[in-house]
């Protein structure tokens, strides 16, 4: 099995998450005590937010880069960046690693695309709904991709930033993704992305009426089938 490469820590809420479903994947394939091969570096997220919130990506791409770097030095085969928004500067990473990116938007539209499903609703943080990189690498896929109205993004995100990162799981904020979840289905998406790695924490398939795609469990799921490839 080859070793997978986890730059975590964005939030670490989510990439304990991705620890969990990447070794219980691993388990259900291979059995009895069989566990993922990881290498893992996990980043102060307080810093990483601050230069988000300042819209200094340069430097984000520059952090993140060399800690990818660190990753690929401790024996990682490939590389997962654990946080959709981060992938604004996916490019940069990658070009600075020998090893391949595994990358969670292309992940995810497979697995739109497998499920007959051509418009999805999104839910992330601002710049994950807003900026392209994203929207853009679905939209490649054939994939349409609708947005919720600009106070329900402004919801969405401060609730990602304030409570999912910060362990905080508040029955009013799941009112309020469930709402705009449904709205997104009832203007015509057939399915909706939790297109943030912590929003699977607080709304599941079982709150609502339209299929999820939980970006954290496609993750890593399509890292052990890379790794056991
Ligand atoms: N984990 C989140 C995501 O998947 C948000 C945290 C971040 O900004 O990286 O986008």
């Amino acid at each position: 099995m080859k070793t997978i490469g986890m730059l975590g820590g964005m939030s670490w809420e989510s990439t304990e998450l991705y620890y969990r479903k990447i070794n219980e994947a691993t388990k259900l394939a291979l059995g009895g005590l069989h566990s993922a091969p990881i290498a893992m570096v996990s980043v102060d997220f307080q810093e990483i937010e601050v230069l988000q919130h300042d819209d200094d990506w340069a430097t984000c791409a520059e952090v993140l880069s060399m800690r990818a770097r660190q990753v690929e030095a401790a024996g990682a085969d490939f590389l997962l960046i654990c946080t959709n928004t981060m992938h604004k500067v996916a490019a940069e990473i990658e070009s600075s690693i020998d090893i391949p990116l595994l990358h969670i938007a292309d992940a995810t539209g497979e697995r739109i695309r497998q499920a007959g499903m051509k418009r999805i609703g999104l839910l992330g943080t601002r710049f994950t709904m807003e900026h392209d990189f994203y929207r853009g690498r679905l939209e490649e896929q054939g994939i349409e991709v609708l947005l919720p109205e600009k106070s329900d993004r402004a919801l969405v995100h401060r609730v990602i930033y304030d409570e999912l990162c910060q362990g905080k799981i508040d029955s009013r904020s799941r009112d309020e993704f469930v709402r705009i979840i449904e709205t997104l289905h009832a203007q015509g998406a057939e399915g909706v992305i939790e297109g943030c790695t912590e929003i699977a924490m607080l709304v599941s398939q079982e709150h609502v009426n339209v299929r999820l795609f939980d970006t954290t469990a496609i993750h890593a799921e399509e890292a052990v089938a890379e790794a056991l490839r």
